[in-house]
């Protein structure tokens, strides 16, 4: 029988980072979710060669304490669930205290954050998972988190690397469906140092809707709204006269999370049916939100997939709220009662 060995932590910190950080959208991603979960209103995420070269996120959230800095750079830290038993009532975006630890275990990450009870924050430098630098260091209350050297350690991972263009594409559709779900929160988003995309944080999804794509895609999207029981449904749908090639423009959310869901797509699709043709899909931006102990987030590394239960109660939802916003619009008859 050959031996068992026990990996060390560092090793085993290596092989975790790469189910969580599979390109530099993870990132992105990962960095961005803390800073939501930190109360940020603002959060300014800048990068550079596709974010292949570096990445820079910058917020206004709550920040993080001297003693704490060092902590969360650690696996299993996290200061979002104690217990099991909170796993069931999740409400934050984090809670396996995994991000930053892997983060750094695949790259170069700077660190400045600054709490509001202390005139100083604190600095700290970490690459490949050792500490280079901690220092206290003057900056506003907040986190500034800088990535650099991505995958530095990890060539395989490097090699799969699509192009700076195509991960950059990546990067910014992330950054657009973040932004249209968190309406409140404003997004500023630039690449090579040039601005592309900033949403105005003023609460109204509409106007998200007209900074990723423009006024008139804005101005022609339906509301949406239902509700039964605990399960809710809102959003916008595009009228049928606007249509995209790709599902790409879809967006998800369920509570509060973006994620992908082939059986919530189609759910949309569907009530569609007959009023777009073939291989053409709507634009869209569907929140849903179920009590939390309905859903399960803890079944994909990067949690783009959560397990819900009863889905085809909610797919039901779904379709009814599409076609009564259709319906309004006149497009879809009302349906004809027998005399
Ligand atoms: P998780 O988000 O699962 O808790 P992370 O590794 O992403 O794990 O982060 C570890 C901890 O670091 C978080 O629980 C949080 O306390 C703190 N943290 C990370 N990013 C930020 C941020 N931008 N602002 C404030 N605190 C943060
Ligand atoms: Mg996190």
């Amino acid at each position: 029988m050959p031996r068992i060995y026990l990996l060390s932590e560092h090793t085993a910190c290596r092989i975790a980072a790469g189910e969580v950080i599979e390109r530099p959208v993870s990132i992105v991603k990962e960095l961005v979710e803390n800073s939501l979960d930190a109360g940020a209103n603002i959060i300014n995420i800048a990068i550079t060669g596709g974010g292949i070269e570096a990445i820079e996120v910058v917020d206004n959230g709550c920040g993080i304490s001297q003693e704490d800095t060092p902590l969360a750079f650690q696996r299993h830290a996290t200061s979002k669930i104690k217990s099991i038993a909170d796993l069931n009532c999740i409400n934050t975006l984090g809670f396996r205290g995994e991000a930053l630890p892997s983060i750094a275990a695949v790259a170069r990450l700077s660190i400045k954050t600054r709490v509001p009870e202390n005139n100083m924050g604190y600095h700290m430098v970490i690459k490949g998972g050792q500490v280079l630098r901690k220092e206290p260091v003057g900056c506003p209350v907040g986190t500034l988190i800088n990535v650099q050297d991505i995958f530095y350690n990890t060539p395989a991972r490097r090699k799969h690397l699509k192009s700076k263009s195509t991960e950059g594409g990546l990067i910014a559709d992330m950054v657009y469906k973040m932004a249209l779900i968190r309406p409140q929160t404003r997004f500023i988003f630039s690449h090579n140092g040039r601005e592309i995309f900033r949403s105005p944080g003023s609460g109204n999804t509409l106007d998200v809707l007209a900074s990723v794509y423009d006024v008139r895609t804005a101005n022609m999207m339906l509301a949406i709204n239902n509700q039964e029981q605990d399960i809710k449904v809102e959003g916008y749908i595009s009228k049928p006269e606007l249509s995209r090639s790709t599902r790409q423009q879809i967006t998800v959310a369920v509570n509060g999370r973006v994620v992908r869901s082939r059986s919530i797509n189609n759910a949309l699709i569907e009530a569609y049916r007959g009023k777009l043709t073939a291989a053409r899909y709507p634009v869209a931006v569907l929140l849903i939100w179920l009590p939390p102990d309905k859903i399960d987030v803890n079944v994909h590394p990067a949690k783009m997939e959560v397990k819900l239960s009863n889905e085809e109660h909610l797919q039901l939802l779904i379709t009814d709220a599409v076609r009564r916003a259709l319906r309004e619009t006149g497009l879809i008859p009302h349906p004809v009662k027998m005399p």
